[in-house]
């Protein structure tokens, strides 16, 4: 008999891939991250099949389950992957994938778009979970995501949350996803790259918010994020919405000031008086430790 039963979150990036292995008992038994490339050099099922039976072997522990996360559409069986723009993954790699995985590893797989993994880790994490809460990522993309009922909320095919794909971007720009005019076109790392890379500047990326806050781009930035999600709050009327993402992590971010902003466009005197907004903590673990969480309500009965 194994020593532990537990189960894994796996958040897979572009450039990394992390895993968390949590027991039965909550405490998380290990998390690592590595190069994704390095991961699946010999095969995505192989290559990951491999190093999650090395963990198990190591630890000597028993998988009850998998989570996995994709910056992804995932359709409600838990199991198609839609569309994968941002991974180096072929249409072949995805092909019943889940099954291939589950079949290596002898335990249920399910797949998750990776900002459903962020919203559960944040929303364990302040004990949000009987509350509804809204979560928006400004990282690569617009990242956006429902906690509702005690669980992500994705919608009747498993999309929903598509804020960055409303269209109140810029009409003569194409998107990513194959539209033009998509608000990603102006709100998100990518842009913020686009328009850093534009002109030389004597500032790093990264110093953006120090040294081009009150640049026209960047106040108009600002101004689109905060209608954004001035947008989604007065849809959903959540108790709370966690703000966070690698651009709102970046130094100088100016979160007070988009608070206030978006509090200008909240409808009076409700969400206005009474939304939360809970920043979110940035630890890079917290997308494959959201998984496992999602993974350990599923099989930890
Ligand atoms: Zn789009």
């Amino acid at each position: 008999m194994p020593k532990y039963d537990v189960v894994i979150g796996v958040d897979m990036g572009a450039t990394h891939i992390r895993f968390c292995l949590l027991k039965r008992d909550g405490v998380m038994l290990h998390c690592e991250k590595l190069r994704t490339a390095d991961v699946i050099a010999s095969g995505l099922v192989a290559g990951l099949s491999a190093r999650l039976h090395q963990y198990l072997e190591r630890y000597d522990a028993c998988c009850q389950g998998l989570v996995m996360g994709f910056p992804a559409l995932v359709e409600n069986d838990k199991k198609s992957i839609i569309s994968t723009p941002n991974l180096p993954l072929t249409p072949t790699d995805l092909a019943g994938l889940a099954d291939k995985l589950s079949a290596a590893l002898h335990c249920p797989v399910q797949f998750e778009r990776d900002v459903n993994m962020q919203l559960s880790y944040d929303v364990h994490e302040h004990q949000l979970e009987q509350q509804l809460v809204l979560g928006a990522y400004l990282g690569t993309g617009m990242g956006f995501a429902i906690w509702m009922n005690g669980a992500p909320w994705t919608g009747a095919h498993g999309v929903a949350g598509e804020l960055g794909h409303i269209p109140m971007g810029d009409d003569e720009k194409q998107c990513g996803c194959g539209n033009y005019g998509c608000l990603e076109t102006t709100c998100s790392g990518l842009a913020l790259r686009r328009w850093y890379d534009s002109t030389p500047r004597e500032f790093e990326l990264s110093e953006l918010f120090l040294y081009a806050a009150g640049q026209p781009f960047i106040v108009q930035f600002m101004q689109r994020t905060a209608k954004a999600i001035a947008t989604s709050i007065n849809l959903f009327d959540p108790h709370a919405i966690v703000l966070g993402g690698g651009v709102m992590d970046m130094s100088g971010f100016p979160l007070e000031a988009l608070i206030r902003q978006i509090r200008t466009y909240l409808r009076r005197p409700l969400s206005h008086d009474v939304v939360r907004f809970v920043q979110a903590s940035s630890s890079a673990f917290n997308g494959a430790s959201g998984a496992a969480t999602i993974a350990s309500k599923q099989w930890f009965i």
